[in-house]
């Protein structure tokens, strides 16, 4: 991915060509994020049309009207609350169309965040996905998992500890300053949010005096939770290309003349991709941080 900077002379690039020279960028984070906006505009309304139409005026938007968005790890929300106001206005005109209400299906209000939770784990490497899954969506323990995957329960228990902490909202820089001991062992602390008791005595007498132990385990418990409601959405569709092919050719469209005097011209898209272009960096990062943190702690 190329990087993607700020200099004086993108102050005056027209936005065509900028669109032209960053479309790989725009099209990496289209990629990375189209599933979860589609598959929440496509359980909202129904209809792969209006799903498709959604996710490409979301990521349009996205590309002109970025300025809401600085910090990249708010992208997903910020993307699925553009598609929530889309959803309602393609709602609105179905109904002004049909002359009575669109039928909301239960549990909508939480969609959004349920599919931003089910994006986390789509976005685990593989095998702490499978074990993940195996934990929240079928309950196994991490022996039941172990035996399942053909893997070392030490790994198994890393992995889950690494899912959850994701969910949680963790970084590679909370697990580089936990010290164990005296701190309870964080892939114990994991599994014990996912209810095995398998906590020793030991434990049990540091955690009923640690703060920073009883909050790691408060905030894991809590996204066990947030994934088992999550996960029953958990299944992300990818649009078709021609989504893809529809918000390219937009891009390419002449773009009209700036009116004399107006002497602002719209750097929104390139702000948009600088976010990206972070986000997509952390998001690499916090697989491959995973992949090499698991090589690290996996039992031998
Ligand atoms: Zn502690």
């Amino acid at each position: 991915m190329p990087p993607v900077t700020e200099t004086a002379d993108d102050a005056v690039t027209p936005v065509r060509d900028f669109a032209t020279a960053h479309e790989a960028t725009f099209e990496s984070a289209y990629t990375r994020w189209s599933p979860l906006v589609y598959t929440f505009a496509l359980r909202s309304l129904g209809r792969v049309a209006d799903a498709e139409d959604v996710t490409c005026d979301v990521f349009l938007e996205g590309w002109r009207d970025a300025d809401a968005v600085d910090d990249p790890s708010a992208l997903p929300s910020w993307l699925i609350d553009i598609a929530r106001a889309r959803v309602e206005h393609f709602r609105s005109v179905r109904e002004a169309h049909q002359g009575m209400p669109v039928e909301v299906p239960p549990g909508d209000a939480f969609l959004g965040d349920h599919l931003i939770v089910a994006d986390q784990i789509a976005s685990l490497e593989p095998e702490a996905q499978r074990a993940i899954r195996l934990a929240l969506a079928d309950g196994l323990s991490h022996q039941q998992i172990a035996a399942r995957l053909r893997l070392p329960r030490g790994t198994v228990k890393h992995h889950l500890q690494t899912g959850l902490d994701r969910l949680r909202g963790g970084n590679a820089e909370d697990d580089a300053t936990w010290v164990s001991p005296p701190h309870a062992d964080r892939d114990e602390l994991a599994v014990k949010a996912l209810g095995e008791p398998t906590f020793s005595k030991l434990d049990r007498a540091h955690l009923a005096s640690c703060e920073q132990c009883a909050t790691y385990l408060r905030e894991l418990t809590a996204a066990v939770k947030e994934g088992r409601r999550a996960i029953s959405v958990s299944i992300l569709v990818r649009p078709s290309a021609r989504v893809w092919d529809a918000i390219a050719a937009e891009l390419h469209a002449p773009q009209p003349e700036p009116a004399a005097g107006d002497k602002a011209p719209r750097m929104s898209g390139r702000r948009f991709l600088v976010t990206v272009a972070i986000a997509l960096v952390i998001a690499i990062i916090i697989v491959v941080g995973g992949i090499l943190g698991w090589n690290a702690l996996a039992p031998q």
